[in-house]
């Protein structure tokens, strides 16, 4: 056969053509993205005809690379690896945090990108799925070495993000003053202040109200229907927390609030553990001052491992990906676990869990809270009109209860797990919008 009919012959074959995965991975190391393809994968044979458009899931839109050169305090020169990955835009611009991180890889922003766009459908905001991400530890900058970072990385990704085009958040690391930098970046840029470009940003630049606690609140919402779903009293529960900043200390907070017991919490820094209760409050206040939870007065140390063992009703993995893996699936005691983490389960410690029955509530519902509050932020922002607290606890709840309903149901309709119900749930939005809209050209 020549060059010429090979070709034509590959060009009829649609499984020639659709070549399994992106060429920039490595197959061997798929990383996160690999756990996401997984789980695509076991929903497929539930979308029924818009199962024809599941490709479209598996590779992402748009995937920029850039470098970030910055002046070090010392008068040298860093350069750092920056990613903005827009995962999918079917149902609206990008949305997604960005997280700053000694380990973030582009396998790791995909997959992260991905679960956004199934986060954003479950909850139902107009939104598709984004994420980016710098490989730095900024523990080891300056004040002034994050500002000027944040500040030329945000400059890099000017291409792609705006308003309507691809909304950054806070995720890992990075925080209200990260996005108001981003903000000022991005606004000078245009030439004109474009407060609408991230969320999270402080309540004066035009953020909004309940935005820093929304992902902690969500996780509660969410956590105490599930307990009510396997007839489990919150206010007598148990309650194990990894990871104690934006979200797990949120959530730790209204759990003691509402009764519970909060026995045990893990950070960078150590683990801490009370078999009667940590006082929540005061440890906060160690964690804001110390930023972890080692050296607590008021606590026993326990080692990192045995966190896992810990006897609990309710385990919250409030932190990073891949916590929870087939070494510690098993000795896990609690019988619900609350994703506060993006992807803090793997597929083999999903379905150990399972097995054990054990209630997982998957991170794209269990903290859809944030990105919902950004939603409102963002809302306000066009407008220039603000809403009380209150207003945004009220939707926030009642968006995050209805969405768990509707999740549930399908789970019980088709007797599969929480998460594989919402990634039906949001496929299929994700699908039909991209059913609808067609191919162009
Ligand atoms: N980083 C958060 C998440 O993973 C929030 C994203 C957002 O508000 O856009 O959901």
């Amino acid at each position: 056969m020549n060059n010429h009919a090979a070709h034509a012959q590959a060009a009829h074959s649609p499984a020639a053509l659709t070549a399994a995965l992106p060429s920039y991975l490595d197959p061997q190391h798929l990383g996160p993205w690999g756990i996401y393809l997984q789980q695509v994968d076991r929903v497929t044979p539930y979308l029924g005809t818009l199962a024809r458009w599941v490709d479209t899931l598996k590779r992402p839109k748009r995937t920029l690379i850039v470098d970030v050169p910055i002046h070090l305090d010392d008068g040298t020169v860093a350069h750092f690896e920056g990613y903005r990955v827009q995962h999918n835009t079917s149902r609206g611009p990008g949305k997604g945090g960005v997280r700053f991180h000694q380990n973030v890889t582009l396998s790791e922003v995909m997959a992260l990108s991905a679960w956004m766009s199934i986060k954003n459908a479950a909850v139902n905001v107009p939104y598709g799925g984004a994420k980016g991400g710098i490989r730095v530890d900024p523990r080891q900058l300056s004040m002034g070495e994050l500002e000027r970072m944040t500040r030329r990385y945000t400059s890099e990704i000017g291409l792609i993000i705006g308003p309507s085009k691809d909304i950054p958040a806070p995720d890992v690391n990075t925080n209200e003053q990260i996005m108001a930098w981003m903000m000022d970046t991005y606004s000078m840029n245009e030439g004109a202040t474009a407060t609408g470009v991230v969320t999270g940003k402080p309540i004066d630049l035009g953020g909004s109200l309940g935005r820093r606690e929304a992902t902690g609140r969500g996780v509660f919402t969410v956590g105490v229907q599930a307990a009510q779903r396997i007839g489990m009293d919150v206010s007598q529960a148990r309650v194990a927390v990894q990871g104690f900043g934006n979200v797990g200390g949120i959530a730790g907070k209204l759990f003691a609030q509402a009764g519970a017991r909060v026995v045990a919490v893990q950070d960078h820094g150590g683990t801490v553990c009370r078999e009667a209760g940590l006082d929540v409050p005061t440890l906060l206040a160690h964690v804001a001052q110390h930023g972890t939870v080692a050296g607590f007065a008021g606590a026993e140390v326990l080692d990192d491992d045995a966190f896992w063992s810990v006897p609990c009703d309710i385990l919250i993995p409030a932190a990073l990906e891949q916590q929870i893996t087939e070494h510690n699936a098993h000795r896990i005691q609690a019988r619900l676990v609350i994703e506060g983490a993006n992807g803090p389960t793997t597929p083999q410690a999903d379905d150990i869990l399972n097995d054990r029955g054990i209630l997982v509530v998957p991170d794209v519902i269990a903290n859809a809270g944030g990105v919902t509050v950004s939603y409102f932020e963002w809302v306000q922002d066009f407008s220039s009109f603000f809403w009380s607290e209150d207003e945004i606890n009220a939707r926030l709840v009642r968006i995050m209860q209805e969405a768990f309903a509707a999740v549930c149901q399908v789970a019980d309709d088709h007797r599969v797990s929480l998460r594989t119900a919402t990634f039906i749930v949001a496929c299929k939005r994700i699908l039909h919008a991209r059913d609808l809209r067609g191919l162009y050209p």
